[in-house]
This record gives C-alpha cells, structure tokens and sequence, in this order.
C-alpha cells in the first residue's frame, strides 16, 4: 500500500505546485525525494488500515461503527498537527443494518443450506420468509432484453446472473438496468459472491432509499450448483432476515487542511486541492480494501506532507466522505453545500480501492 501511496502523493503534490512551473525546480526535487523517502521508510498506511478494519470494523454509513471511525479520523488529522479539522453534515435518506442474520435454503429439488447475506438498504423479508421458485436472469444488459423478460419477473424470486451485465458494463447503463428491474416489481433478487468466495455486499438502489423488495446475496458456489439445477428444472428456495432501519438521519464527512504557503485565502481561484476517499464500507467484511485502503491513503498523504514541513502552496483540503456506496451521497451533498467554492478548487483526487485513483482537474494538470 506504500507504492499505492506513493502516485496519490505525487498527483496530490504536483496539483499544489506553481501552476506553470516550466520544469521541477531543484527545491522541488528535494522536497520529492524527502516524501517519496518518508512514504517508504516511514509509512502508516497499513496502521491505518488495521485500525479501521480490524479495530474499528465494518463502517456501514451512519452506523456506531461509522461514527466511531469518523472520531478516529478527527483524531488522526488533529494528532498530525492539521488544521480546520471538523465535520459536516450530510443526510442520509435511510440508515440500514442488518438486526438479525439472514439465513437461507435451496429447499427443492434437494435441500442445500445457503450461504446467505441481506443485500445492502433492503427491506426486511416477511416473519416467516419468501418462498418460491428461482427465476434464471443472465440478460441484464441491454436494457431491450430485460424488457424481454418483464413478463416473467413480475412477483417471482429474481437470480440475477454475475456475468449478466457483461465483462466492463458501464455505470450508467447498469444503473438505468437497475431502475428499470425495480420497475417490473419481483417478490425479491438474490444476486451472488464471487468465485473466490468473498461477499462483496451492495445495494440495488444508488440514492440511499430503500429497495422496494427484499435483496439477498448467496454465495459465488451456492449461484453455481442452482444453475446446474435449473438445466434439470425447478428450483425452490427459501430465505429470510431482519433488517434495522431509521428514517432520514444526519451522516458526517471527516475535513481538514494543511494550510498552502502562497494560497492563505482559500476562496481565490484554484487555490486548493482536495484530497478524499470514502470511509465507509458494507458489512460482511470489514472494509479492509473498499476503501480502508483509500482512507488510509489519504491519511498517510496528510500525514507525509505534515512530516516534510514544507507546506505546498496550494491548500491541501484532506475529506473522508460518507455514503459513497450507497450513491456517492456525502459527496454529492458536499459539491451542493460548497457550490460558491467550487472556482476556489483547482482540483480534486479521489482513493476508492487502494491503487484506483480517480482526478478531476478543472483547468488541466497545470491547473
Ligand atoms: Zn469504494
């Protein structure tokens, strides 16, 4: 996770450099070398990361666990000596946990216990669970053949196939398939893990609302041995869980700055660079990779520039958002809260998954 560091840190850096600089000054290549150093031999971005996952754990938006981090992070920042660190608040439409563990069967055409979770903002199933035949779904995308199958989704218990929507499906196609699935209201949707066996918990809304049916994820093998079923005939299954969910509630996003050198007012034109990722995560792991890994980049970038104490000149604005899984909804409620700022910010670098790197600059990389 060092070397995940090390471009998020030199992206980060040369966003805050004089905005033509012709070429890396000589006190530039120092203060390179000192950080690249300082990532190498000095790194937290592991410590960081266990604390989250393993201490902390899971950080679903808005739950204790969440809470708790969002204090850890305030911590961070204030211990290294960062300034401005505060939070603000966003809210979420709908918090969610699990209340109690899902639990499920294939119950014919042979008995076959699940390995079974409650998919992210779903309902709860009815006291005594769903039942029904599986209907197969492996024509997600394009949206002209889930119209296709409207007919015989309508009620019934949804497989929704993982190679479904394809190798690289774009996200706006899958989000637009998703609607128009919800749409064409199914009792439920079981959709699977992957073949390495991990869960990877998500949620079939993206705006942080509650899905209109229960959702279920079942296992990578449990989605294998029900297609092999299926070529003989039927296949019933039955499932059930209990979920936890409070009404609209105010979720915070973590900031703080090192101060620039040159840009003291940070309502001049592109006169900061933010650097952020999400803190929260789903629930069957722990958040070790989405985005523990990104939070903890961003911390050990805060805490390698701080460590230099050489300021860039430009305002590094450091923000770990909340409800990024469940539609980008800290994020989106921060560029509404902040929209007269928006000329003041001369770029913006997201971490989501360790070494994805995602930047937006406004004016170009000399911007
Ligand atoms: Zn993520």
């Amino acid at each position: 996770m060092r070397l995940a560091v090390l471009p998020f840190l030199l992206s980060s850096l040369a966003l805050a450099l004089p905005p033509a600089a012709p070429s890396v000054s000589p006190e530039t290549r120092i203060a390179v070398r000192n950080l690249v150093g300082e990532v190498l031999v000095n790194g937290q971005a592991y410590d960081y990361d266990r604390q989250l996952s393993d201490t902390i754990g899971p950080r679903l938006t808005g739950s204790d666990n969440y809470v708790q981090a969002v204090t850890w992070a305030q911590q961070q920042f204030t211990s290294l000596g960062l300034k401005n660190v505060h939070t603000e608040p966003f809210t979420m439409p709908a918090l969610w946990e699990p209340e109690t563990p899902a639990t499920g069967d294939i119950t014919a055409p042979r008995l076959q216990h699940l390995h079974i979770y409650s998919a992210g903002w779903s309902p709860s199933t009815p006291d005594s669970g769903i039942t029904g035949p599986i209907v197969y779904l492996n024509d997600f995308l394009p949206i002209a053949k889930l119209e296709a199958d409207k007919a015989r989704i309508a009620g019934q218990i949804v497989l929704l196939d993982n190679q479904s929507s394809g190798d690289k499906p774009a996200i706006g196609d899958l989000i637009k398939a998703l609607a128009t699935l919800n749409g064409f209201a199914p009792k439920a949707v079981l959709l699977a893990g992957n073949a390495n066996g991990t869960q990877n918990a998500t949620s079939l809304t993206f705006d942080g609302t509650l899905s209109k049916f229960p959702v279920a994820q079942i296992g990578g093998e449990d989605e294998l041995l029900i297609k092999r079923l299926l070529e003989k005939g039927p296949v019933t299954i039955h499932f059930s869980f209990k979920n936890r969910v409070r009404p609209a509630t105010q979720v915070m996003n973590v900031v703080a700055e090192i101060p620039g050198r040159e840009f003291a007012d940070t309502t001049a034109p592109d006169s900061v660079v933010i650097v952020g990722g999400h803190l929260d995560s789903w629930h069957p792991g722990t958040g070790a990779q989405d985005n523990g890994t990104g939070s903890a980049t961003v911390l050990d970038v805060a805490r390698s520039v701080q460590a230099l104490g050489r300021p860039p000149r430009r305002t590094l604005r450091f923000i770990l958002f909340g409800g990024e899984e469940q539609g980008l909804v800290g994020s989106t409620a921060y560029a509404k809260q902040h929209r007269a700022d928006m000329p003041s910010i001369a770029a913006v670098l997201i971490s989501d998954t360790g070494p994805a790197c995602q930047g937006l600059v406004r004016h170009g990389p000399r911007g």
